[in-house]
C-alpha cells in the first residue's frame, strides 16, 4: 500500500516539477517553450504572439505543497480501517 501511493505521489510530482518548469508571457499568458525559469532575463527572447520580454515563471512551490496534501487525504480514504488507529 505504501509503495503505491508513494509512486502516484512521485508520478503527480513529476508531473507537477514539469508543469512548473513552464515559462510563460507575462503580457499575453503564451507559453516560451524555449525558455526556462533559469534563463537569465538578459537571454530572454521578445515573447513570438506580442514582443514582450516580461514572464511569468511557473514555480510555486505552495502548488506542490497543496498537491501532496490531497494525495495524502485519498490515500487516507482508501485505507480507512488504519486511519482510525
Ligand atoms: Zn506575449
Amino acid at each position: 500500500m505504501e509503495l503505491e501511493a508513494t509512486s502516484k505521489m512521485l508520478s503527480i510530482l513529476d508531473h507537477m516539477t514539469e508543469q512548473a518548469s513552464k515559462v510563460t508571457c507575462s503580457a499575453c499568458g503564451a507559453a516560451v517553450p524555449s525558455e526556462t525559469p533559469s534563463t537569465p532575463p538578459e537571454a530572454r527572447k521578445p515573447c513570438p504572439n506580442c514582443g514582450s520580454v516580461a514572464r511569468v515563471l511557473g514555480v510555486r512551490l505552495t502548488d506542490g505543497v497543496d498537491v501532496h496534501d490531497t494525495v495524502a487525504t485519498k490515500a487516507r480514504h482508501g485505507e480507512p480501517e488504519q486511519v482510525k488507529l
